[in-house]
């Protein structure tokens, strides 16, 4: 603890220090309580087609209230998961009920949507991962086509080689694949290159000023251009208003997901969604694309 390296001694354990530990301690002794209750959510946020407006699948993101926390963030609680190891019972109950739901879905008529899951490096990470999500896949009956892993692009930096034969294995077995928050973190061209993935999911840092400003746009313009040329499918995330739409569309974004097509669902309001968003999409103008590239 409080070890200053490059002095080599060790240094006051300070109250602001204790506090963080001891504030992880209790949110880590919560998050294993709520494994055992059963009593972390899910939502679903749709990802509608950028021409079209068509739903074409839901990401499915945790919830989590607790009784003496209150609601935490994923932002806060996933980390602390993924640093202790408890996003790994996490991970497959997310992934088991997310299949299930999509399952469920076919069942009551609606029509065959993608479910997107978000895998955390930690969980690819695990040996057997590819057989359990195919375990999953197997007992919840929900076809392989249908289920998009979401990765971030965090996992160059650890097994590269050994994350990459396990993506194959899954992409092999017809699960799609996705680059999470793309243009964060530790983009490397090189890798996207070798990645067995099918979509790219831009960040909301990319898109939020699309509407605005001509620089932002030509960003979006170059990485639509590098997507189009490895054959990706390109998602925009994050999309809060209108506006930024038609702009999206025209330089060739393929999906839109973000609070102005709906905030993340619980799942009995997935079907009334639907219904509603149909109806509203009926009357909207649909959008031209600046350049039209074949895939
Ligand atoms: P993400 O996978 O990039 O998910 C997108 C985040 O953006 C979600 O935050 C979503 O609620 C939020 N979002 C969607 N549309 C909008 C919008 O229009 N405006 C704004 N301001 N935000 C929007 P959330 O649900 O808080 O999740 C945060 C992150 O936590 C996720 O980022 C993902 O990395 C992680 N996460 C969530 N659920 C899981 C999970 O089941 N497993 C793992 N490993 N990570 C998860
Ligand atoms: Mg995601
Ligand atoms: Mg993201
Ligand atoms: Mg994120």
């Amino acid at each position: 603890w409080a070890k200053d390296n490059a002095r080599g001694r060790v240094g006051a354990f300070t109250p602001d220090m204790n506090r963080k530990v001891v504030d992880r301690v209790r949110l880590l002794t919560r998050i294993r309580h709520t494994l055992d209750d059963g009593a972390f959510t899910l939502v679903y946020q749709p990802q509608a087609s950028a021409l079209d407006r068509s739903v074409r699948g839901f990401e499915a993101l945790v919830r989590w209230t607790d009784s003496e926390l209150g609601t935490v963030s994923p932002a806060r609680f996933i980390p602390a998961c993924e640093e202790s190891g408890l996003i790994v019972p996490l991970g497959m109950w997310v992934l088991e009920t997310a299949c299930a739901e999509a399952v469920r879905m076919k069942q009551r008529g609606l029509p065959d949507l993608t479910i997107s899951v978000n895998v955390s490096v930690v969980q690819l990470a695990q040996p057997d991962f590819v057989s359990r999500v195919l375990e999953v896949l197997e007992r919840t009956g929900l076809p392989a086509g249908r289920l998009e892993l979401e990765i971030t692009e965090s996992l160059m930096m650890g097994c590269f080689e050994a994350s990459v034969d396990k993506l194959n294995e899954l992409c092999g077995a017809g699960v799609r694949l996705a680059l999470d928050d793309f243009g964060t973190g530790y983009s490397s061209l090189t890798y996207l290159r070798r990645l067995p993935i099918h979509t790219l999911k831009l960040d909301k840092g990319f898109i939020d000023d699309v509407h605005r400003r001509s620089d932002a746009r030509s960003m979006v313009a170059s990485i639509v251009r590098i997507a189009r040329d490895l054959k990706l499918s390109v998602v925009a995330e994050g999309v809060e208003e209108e506006e930024q739409w038609d702009p999206l569309a025209r330089l060739g974004c393929d999906t839109i997901q973000g609070w102005l097509v709906s905030r993340p669902l619980p799942p009995e309001r997935i079907a009334p969604f639907l219904a509603d968003w149909d109806r509203k999409r009926a009357g909207m103008p649909v959008p031209a694309r600046d350049v039209v590239v074949d895939m």
